[in-house]
Formats: C-alpha cells, sequence, structure tokens
C-alpha cells in the first residue's frame, strides 16, 4: 500500500502519525502509512464546502447526483474480490463475509441512487391566503466516522445517502481496518465523483476524528461505533448545536420458547454470536432459553459450538475466523478471565486454540458460559467476540423483564411457533431491531436503529437521505392584498 491518504481529491502523505496495519490471522505488517492530521481535516472539510458549491454538486437535479451515485455502485459491485481480499487482510474476516460486505456497499449505493429520484417534498396544508411548502438542502460537509468490523458497509450506509442529499463528506475511517476506505476513495474517484467532495482520512479517533467532529464547518456527523464514543461525539455535537447520527453498541438478547424449530434456533443462535467472530453490534450475546428445555438446548449449542471451523478467512471452510486485532482478543479472553472468576461456568472454549497452525493468529475458540445471572459483568457489557451467556426463563414477564434490564437496546431475535406470542414479546422488548424466526438479516430499504444506550437517530430506508438534509419552511403569498396590519 502506497503511503497516500485521500485529501480533498487528491492522492499524498498524510501529515499525522504512521499507521500501521496487520494481518490478525498472521500478525505481519501489511501496511504502513502516514495518516491525517488535524490540518488535513481543515484543508478536507475547507475543499468540500468549496467543492459542493463550485461542483454544482449541491444544485445537481437528483438524477443527475443519482447517475454518479449508481456508477459508483457498479464500480464497488466490479471490483468486489479486489474488495473482499483487502478487507479480509486488514480484518482477519472470512472472504465470504467481506465479498457479502462488498456487495452490500455495492447495493447501498444503487438503492441510494433509486431512492433519490423518488424523493418528493411536501406542499403543506395552509391556513392563510398563501402557500405553504416545506423544501429539504444540504448541510454542506458531513462527517462520518466507522468502525472496524464492517468498514465498507458502514462507509457506504453514511456516505451514500449524504453524497445524494447534496453534501461532501470527510469519512474519518478506523485506525484498526483504514485500507478498504482508501480502496472505496479510489473507486468514487474513478466513478466520476467530483473531486473534493470525498475525503478519506485515516488516523485516530484524538486527534482526528474528534477534529472532524469540532470542525466549524461541518454541519452534521454520522457516528457508528462504541457508546462511550458515541457520548463523547454526542457531547462536542451539543456545544457547535449539531445534529448527529449515533449507531452504538449492544448486548442482545436471542429467545428461544420451548415450541421452537429446535434445528432453527440452534443454527440461528450460532450464527447470531458466532459470525463476525462475534465482533458484530448485533450480536445475540445473551441467549435466553425457556427453562423447560434449558438442559437439551444448551448441550446441543455446546456441541455445535465445539464443531464451529476455527481458521483464517482466506480458507473457504473457515466459520470463525481471527478477531480484528491480538490487542482485542487479549481483550475478550480478559472479559472472560474475569467472568470465570465471578463464577461463570466455561461450557465450552473460554481460550486460544491450541492448533499449532493458529499460533500466530489473533483467534479465540467460540465460547459458551452459563451459571451467572444476567447482573454479572459479562451480561452487562459488550464483549465484541465470540462469547455468548446462556441464561434462563420462567415466563414471558420474566423474560421480558430479564431482556430489557440493560443498558442496550440494539437487536432482538426470537425463535418460536407462536406468532401471537412472536408479536407480543416483540414489543415489549426495548430494541430497534427485532428478528422473528430468522436473525442477522438485513435490508437497505428497512430502517436501522438503537434504543437506549445503543443509539440516536436512523439510518437506511428513504429516509434515510433526509437524515443528511436541513428542512426548510416557504411560505408564497397568494393574496393581492397587502397585509391588514401593514395596511393600516
Ligand atoms: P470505537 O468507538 O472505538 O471507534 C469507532 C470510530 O470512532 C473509529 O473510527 C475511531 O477512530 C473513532 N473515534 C474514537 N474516538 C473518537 C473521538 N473522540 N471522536 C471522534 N471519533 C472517534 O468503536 P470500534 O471499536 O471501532 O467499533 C466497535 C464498536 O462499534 C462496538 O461497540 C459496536 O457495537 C459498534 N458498532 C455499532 C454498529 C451499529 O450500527 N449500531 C455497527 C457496527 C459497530
Amino acid at each position: 500500500m502506497d503511503d497516500a491518504i485521500f485529501v480533498a481529491g487528491t492522492w499524498r502523505r498524510g501529515r499525522g502519525a504512521p499507521v500501521e496495519t496487520r494481518d490478525p490471522a498472521t500478525g505481519r505488517v501489511i501496511g504502513r502509512f502516514h495518516g491525517a492530521s488535524v490540518e488535513d481535516v481543515d484543508e478536507a472539510v475547507r475543499a468540500g464546502r468549496r467543492a459542493v458549491d463550485e461542483s454544482g454538486w449541491r444544485d445537481a437535479l437528483p438524477h443527475e447526483r443519482a447517475r454518479v451515485l449508481h456508477a459508483i455502485g457498479e464500480r464497488i459491485a466490479a471490483a468486489a474480490d479486489e474488495i473482499s481480499a483487502v478487507q479480509t487482510a486488514d480484518t482477519g474476516k472470512t472472504r465470504a463475509e467481506t465479498r457479502a460486505l462488498a456487495l452490500s456497499a455495492a447495493g447501498t449505493f444503487r438503492y441510494t441512487a433509486a431512492a433519490l429520484e423518488t424523493m418528493e417534498e411536501a406542499v403543506t396544508p395552509s391556513r392563510g391566503p398563501y402557500l405553504t411548502m416545506t423544501a429539504h438542502e444540504p448541510y454542506g460537509v458531513v462527517g462520518a466516522i466507522t468502525p472496524w468490523n464492517s468498514p465498507i458497509a458502514s462507509d457506504a450506509q453514511k456516505a451514500a445517502p449524504a453524497l445524494a442529499a447534496g453534501n461532501a463528506v470527510v469519512l474519518k475511517p478506523p485506525l484498526w481496518a483504514p485500507c478498504v476506505s482508501l480502496l472505496l476513495a479510489r473507486l468514487c474517484a474513478e466513478a466520476g465523483l467530483p473531486k473534493g467532495l470525498l475525503s478519506v482520512l485515516p488516523g485516530p479517533g484524538t486527534p482526528v476524528g474528534d477534529a472532524v467532529v469540532r470542525h466549524p464547518l461541518v454541519g452534521k456527523v454520522s457516528f457508528t461505533g462504541g457508546t462511550g464514543t458515541g457520548r463523547a461525539i454526542g457531547r462536542a455535537a451539543a456545544e457547535k448545536i449539531m445534529p448527529v447520527t449515533l449507531e452504538l453498541g449492544g448486548k442482545s438478547p436471542t429467545i428461544v420458547f420451548p415450541d421452537a424449530d429446535a434445528e432453527q434456533a440452534l443454527a440461528g443462535v450460532l450464527f447470531g454470536i458466532f459470525s463476525s467472530s462475534g465482533q458484530s453490534c448485533i450480536a445475540g450475546s445473551r441467549v435466553f432459553v425457556h427453562e423447560s428445555v434449558f438442559d437439551g438446548f444448551v448441550r446441543r449449542l455446546v456441541e455445535r459450538a465445539e464443531a464451529l471451523r476455527v481458521g483464517p478467512g482466506t480458507d473457504p471452510r473457515t466459520q470463525v475466523a481471527p478477531l480484528v486485532t491480538h490487542e482485542h482478543r487479549d481483550r475478550v479472553a480478559a472479559m472472560v478471565d474475569a467472568a470465570v472468576r465471578d463464577g461463570a461456568t466455561v461450557l465450552c472454549g473460554g481460550a486460544v486454540p491450541d492448533d499449532p497452525g493458529l499460533k500466530d493468529g489473533a483467534y479465540y475458540l467460540p465460547t459458551v458460559l452459563g451459571g451467572v445471572a444476567n447482573d454479572a459483568a459479562i451480561c452487562r457489557e459488550e464483549v465484541f467476540g465470540p462469547v455468548a451467556v446462556v441464561l434462563p426463563f420462567a415466563g414471558e414477564d420474566d423474560l421480558v423483564r430479564q431482556a430489557n434490564d440493560t443498558d442496550y437496546g440494539l437487536a432482538c431475535g426470537i425463535w418460536t411457533a407462536d406468532y401471537r406470542r412472536a408479536w407480543r414479546v416483540a414489543r415489549r422488548i426495548d430494541a430497534g431491531t427485532v428478528w422473528v424466526n430468522t436473525y442477522k438479516q438485513f435490508s437497505i430499504s428497512t430502517p436501522f436503529s438503537g434504543h437506549k444506550a445503543s443509539g440516536l437517530g436512523t439510518e437506511k430506508g428513504r429516509e434515510g437521505i433526509k437524515s443528511y438534509m436541513r428542512q426548510k419552511s416557504v411560505y408564497w403569498g397568494m393574496d393581492e392584498a397587502p397585509l391588514p396590519w401593514a395596511a393600516g
């Protein structure tokens, strides 16, 4: 990888601290470059602000902007294999997952292009001799700050609607996985996005991300990441009176009722927590199983978890790939060790694999813990690794009380054959997304948001574009006569 970042449409060396990125499957360094500095942020934001006006992007008709967005989507789809290889090397994820993320990003740009062409303004009922209407306008420059767990998809989920709305975007990708965001910048430029409308500025959260949030010309920030970081960004935004969208962490319940199709529920629970090696905001990390089927279900869950194939993301047979870095793996291991000291029982996993072929990678075995109550730290804190806790419940009221007894409210899975019960429980759980007899499925046309400490604001769907616009009301006087007061 060259020592270049993408500042205001130009590839050049960053003026910030050196960044080193490693392949977590081997520990080997795969890229070294200089990250962005606070001065680079300022240059990118000012150039973005100018580009919005001077390139005509702000006033381009929706179908004209849509044409560029569609071309970006096509370019991403054509580069899916290259994106997948880069992202697997950067994050350790399986090639199947990173290819799916690339295609999801392509789909996001295409969907956004199509949705943009259907956007409408409203003529509202007037209360006098005037016509009233609403108009929506871009903020100017939007800051997009993304995490490492699915960078290309998160980048697209912010950049596509923000650009569609007529803004420039200053993207601050994650320190641990910056390479694919730089590749996205190249593809956007090749697809004809006017120069200056996108900058990609890798570097640490502080000072680089912080400088994006605080820059006076940044009119909105869309952030995906941890709840602690989200709070800090929310505080900085409050100082500027700036809107933010925050997509934050989770500790999502997956619920198994006695009448659930056991095979489907097992597959769903395993996929919900162990796919992406548990490094997913929506990971189903608290598994609530009805007490009448608890022992049998947990026994089979453990057998299946032990049989999952752990290996490098480049091996097509791998189900559980390494974690993103060795530091993160060690953090996950420390949380499991602390849970055990607090009384948890390790039902499987709870260690790094002993396979000598995996010794250099940031691996951690799929882990199931039992023997703790829902108020234990391991049930309250987001682990962001392949760690599930199994918890029994007695009835619906007990379940809802336990499932909602958490700071988070991101997602929930319900496994039952009784659709009335599924509906009742779905409506009672505090979560932005509920899956019934499925899990971790996504559609770009369906809004996504977190409740409680899992977030603020909504992404995706047609309204996602409007979230990057300011609303304005326009009154058109229709009366021939002067206003009565003015007429005296
Ligand atoms: P993180 O909060 O550490 O970092 C996210 C991004 O914010 C990175 O680019 C980081 O450099 C930047 N950042 C850090 N401090 C900052 C500051 N003070 N100002 C501005 N930017 C700053 O999160 P992470 O470890 O990269 O990602 C994992 C977290 O993301 C988990 O908590 C996960 O649940 C969450 N996540 C949420 C969603 C969602 O849609 N709700 C999706 C994916 C990940």
